[in-house]
């Protein structure tokens, strides 16, 4: 550990081996402060990220800009980073169910079997024990690139918590995209109580992917209320401009309408010249698989159409989220207004989870899950006529001092 005297700088580790190691490196203010961790290479063959953070740790480094708190990056999936790969034996971004988590956690015996297991539980113990040492907040942030063309975007779980974290970067906003994807490390650690925000740069192979995700950090150190030294102004004003430029045609919060799943062998393939934020209309033909052509189900705007061989998110369709309903649900929120709930013919509350609500569509049939949305809840799922939704956890962790 070393000290950089005159600027209260201490840096206590920095890794500048192959993408081997899991702490790319780790930045310490004099006193303790926020923690934002940075995960970069959560699926292996997505390098952009990882370059980003290493950037962004050398100019911290090297201009001894004084920070409060800590700022630490890991790589995700080290033997897919080496390999170059999404992944080894399975979605490393697909493993943080309660269960899987539970098992390894418990065991302390990652599967042998699955190359993926001994990240999940290292990640997990790592990440968990850093984010519980802030002192205030503690956000964590997952990057990534995608296989299609992009302009960089974030990804928030729908708390206000995390809508302040993400509104104040430059970049448009997704929301709901967890509803379509189980097992993801941003929904574990965003229902431990910590801030969370996806980050995707652009396309994989695309060096200003590099540049996006460098200046979405220096935003997000700044917005976690780590960066006060007025030496980095400039930087960060010039981040700001740039990101500004890139998602100036674009609205800036879009909800998630559908997730078209593609199973292993579906042979499913994108036709070409779609990149994410492109419109198309219903059935629009976007795609061709094993039983015909592919169509858009609804007019919006496509998000992360595939353009790779793996990975089972064929594309997204968007729309655009009006301030209006933001403003609308924020104060929702605020007043409590899903107390009077279960109060509702049709809808209970789960005796055995507080925040889980089940809705009995033929009771309950008014009541569209955009409703529950605005009022913090996602879907978990539909058991036959009941859906079953849970409040996101809105409340900070337990501060452990
Ligand atoms: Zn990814």
């Amino acid at each position: 550990m070393s000290s950089n005297e005159g600027t209260g700088v201490t840096i206590a580790t920095r890794d500048i081996d192959a993408a081997v190691t899991r702490i790319i490196g780790r930045i310490e203010g004099p006193v303790p402060g926020p923690v934002l961790v940075c995960v970069a290479g959560m699926h292996g063959n997505e390098p952009a990220g990882v370059e980003a953070l290493t950037r962004v740790l050398d100019t911290l480094t090297v201009e001894g800009y004084r920070i409060e708190g800590t700022f630490v990056a890991l790589r995700g999936n080290q033997a897919a980073i080496a390999k170059h790969v999404r992944f080894i034996d399975s979605d490393l971004n697909r493993h943080w169910t309660r269960e899987r988590l539970g098992r390894v956690t418990l065991d302390r015996e990652p599967d042998p079997a699955v190359s993926e297991d001994a990240d999940l539980l290292e990640l997990h113990d790592v990440i968990s024990e850093i984010l519980d040492q802030a002192i205030g907040e503690s956000y964590l942030i997952d990057v990534h690139t995608t296989s299609g063309r992009s302009a960089p975007f974030g990804t928030v779980g729908d708390t206000l918590r995390n809508r302040r974290f993400a509104m104040q970067l430059p970049l448009p906003l997704i929301m709901g995209l967890e509803e379509h994807l189980e097992g993801t490390m941003l929904e574990f650690f965003n229902d431990q109580g910590h801030v969370t925000l996806g980050l995707e740069g652009g396309q994989h192979e695309d060096a200003s992917s590099v540049d996006r995700i460098e200046a979405a950090v220096w935003l997000a150190l700044e917005a976690a209320g780590m960066l006060p030294d007025s030496r980095a102004a400039t930087r960060l004003a010039d981040a700001r401009t740039f990101l500004a430029r890139l998602s100036r045609n674009l609205p800036r919060v879009l909800e998630v309408r559908h997730r078209h799943f593609v199973g292993p062998n579906d042979r499913f393939a994108m036709r070409p010249g779609y990149a994410s934020f492109q419109g198309v209309t219903a059935n629009e033909h976007v795609a061709d698989d094993e039983c015909g052509s592919v169509t858009a189900p609804e007019t919006g705007l496509i998000l992360m159409p595939l353009y790779q061989p793996a990975g089972d998110d064929g594309f997204f369709i968007t729309r655009e989220f009006s301030p209006f309903w933001l403003s609308v649900s924020a104060l929702l929120r605020r007043l409590h207004v899903d107390n009077v709930l279960p109060w509702m013919p049709g809808i209970t509350r789960d005796p055995s989870h507080g925040g889980t609500l089940l809705v009995n569509g033929r009771v309950a049939r008014w009541f569209a899950l955009e409703v529950f949305h605005l009022l913090g809840y996602r879907k978990r799922r539909q058991m036959g006529d009941v859906l079953v939704v849970t409040r996101r956890r809105e409340g900070g962790k337990a501060v452990r001092r």
